[in-house]
């Protein structure tokens, strides 16, 4: 798609009042594909002014009106699949199956649920003598990260319409493109004017004029800890709502009487899709020591085959994050059992499939969040021990358990302390709330769980 060279503010493509503008690179190949207004404070003010204005007409809009904007946008989406799995394809660098099977369906998928979920949802309930009202929260500043591009905005912006709510959205800076596809697609579903707005920029200028905006009702971030942890304390001393998607280190714990192979095989496809750019990735596995060569083996090669099957990370800096961790793996001692550091490619940001094996629970490469194709596998003794492993990081947003009978899995999820956990290689659900214990973060996502966020609650007494 062409790049926009305005914000979309209030219903049309404006000028930005900032002078400043991002290129976007397709990380494949390292070349320029477009250009975005970097949108400053002032560009944030008017958005949020637009939503503000917006927000009565929204709220007072019927559910089932909002539901049929929510379907036609759904609809523009569908109509515009291959342009987004294009798109994504081009700036985050994912190969374009994926872009077409996740980048584009996903969110489509979830886009759906939520003008069902709005037609659906009862915005009064009766309890004893009281009626309890679920109105919108207000006006919604989203903040979203690159990783997966559509699906981070459409997790909080068709939430927040089902809701009543007006939007005002700063994607990542290393993928606006498809955040301006996406407003194209609101408008072509005849959201009214100021409903959802658009401000392209960067993450310390437009990113925290937003979430500093003093009109600014609820601010929902997902992306790293250390900005999550920042955007936390500036919505906790304005009293307003918050709702943060933060890192994970999940825990893919593989019982003595899993099927040792499946578990594995499944476990390095999790790490290494989107080229392991994934908060939820299972980027540790925990197998008994009495497997524990015979797994390492298994993810050898499995990692081997994914090796040509997966795109670049999403920038430079990125992939200078990602061999700084590997670097570190093998300086605090682990065992390289394939990648490496080196680029496999002369050009594009691409880091090898990467395996490490006899990593121990302290070791930076088992405690933070890499994000990018790197899986350490970590023995354990027996069940305790594994749990103790699985539980021991500041993380806790998702996880896998394998086992031969599915009631000793479900027996040992209840004991994580995570948000999801998929039992056998359980499939994605759009409708399970997705989201953080511990400092993976504050809230959830997705159905209703994810509307709720949007809603706050007022009780009538008769
Ligand atoms: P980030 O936290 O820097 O960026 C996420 C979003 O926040 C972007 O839109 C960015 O512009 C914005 N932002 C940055 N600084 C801000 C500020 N001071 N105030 C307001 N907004 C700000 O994350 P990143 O640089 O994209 O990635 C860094 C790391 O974050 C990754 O390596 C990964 O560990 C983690 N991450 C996690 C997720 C997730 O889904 N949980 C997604 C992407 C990245």
């Amino acid at each position: 798609m062409k790049a926009h060279d305005g914000l979309y503010i209030d219903g049309a493509w404006r000028p930005a009042a900032s002078a400043d503008a991002i290129d976007v690179v397709n990380p494949a190949d390292e070349q320029v594909i477009g250009r975005v207004p970097a949108g400053g404070a002032a560009d944030v003010d008017a958005a949020v002014r637009a939503a503000r204005a917006a927000l009565p007409g929204w709220a007072a809009t019927p559910p089932a009106e909002r539901a049929a904007r929510l379907t036609a946008l759904r609809d523009a989406l569908v109509a515009r699949k291959d342009e987004i799995a294009e798109t994504v394809t081009a700036e985050l660098g994912s190969p374009l199956p994926f872009s077409q099977a996740v980048h584009a369906a996903v969110p489509i998928a979830v886009a759906g649920s939520y003008a069902e979920l709005a037609a659906a949802h009862s915005f009064e309930e009766k309890v004893g003598n009281s009626t309890v009202l679920a109105e919108p929260v207000g006006v919604v500043g989203a903040i979203t990260p690159w990783n997966y591009p559509l699906h981070q905005i459409v997790a909080k912006v068709a939430p927040a319409l089902a809701a009543g709510c007006t939007v005002v959205l700063k994607p990542a800076e290393d993928t606006p493109l498809t955040a301006q596809l996406f407003a194209e697609a609101v408008h072509e579903a005849g959201v009214p004017a100021g409903v959802f707005n658009l401000v392209t920029g960067l993450g310390p200028v437009a990113g925290q004029a937003l979430a500093e905006h003093p009109d600014v009702d609820l601010v929902s971030f997902t992306g790293s800890t250390a900005v999550g942890r920042q955007i936390g304390a500036v919505a906790g001393a304005a009293v307003k709502r918050v709702a943060l998607e933060l890192g994970g280190k999940s825990a893919n714990v593989i019982l003595p009487s899993a099927d040792l192979a499946r578990a594995v095989n499944v476990g390095v496809a999790n790490v290494m899709s989107n080229s392991g750019q994934t908060c939820s990735a299972w980027t540790r596995m925990l197998v008994h020591r009495d497997r524990y060569d015979e797994a390492v083996e298994l993810a050898r090669t499995a990692a081997v085959k994914y090796g040509d099957r997966i795109g670049p990370v999403v920038s430079a800096k990125q992939r200078a994050r990602v061999r700084g961790y590997i670097e570190k793996g093998v300086a605090e001692g682990a065992r390289l059992v394939t990648g490496g550091p080196e680029s496999p490619h002369e050009k594009g940001y691409f880091v090898s499939p990467t395996v490490f094996a006899d990593v121990t629970p302290e070791m930076a490469i088992a405690q933070e969040e890499i994000f990018g194709p790197v899986l350490a596998i970590l023995p354990y003794d027996d069940e305790e021990d594994a749990l103790r492993i699985a539980n021991g990081t500041v993380y806790g947003l998702a996880g896998a358990v394998w086992a031969a009978d599915e009631a000793e899995a479900v027996a040992f999820a209840r004991r994580m302390d995570t948000g999801q956990v998929d039992i056998n290689g359980g499939r994605f659900n759009p409708l399970a709330p997705f989201g953080g214990y511990k400092q993976s973060g504050v809230g959830r996502e997705l159905g209703a769980h994810g509307l709720a966020e949007y809603l706050q609650t007022k009780s009538l007494q008769f």
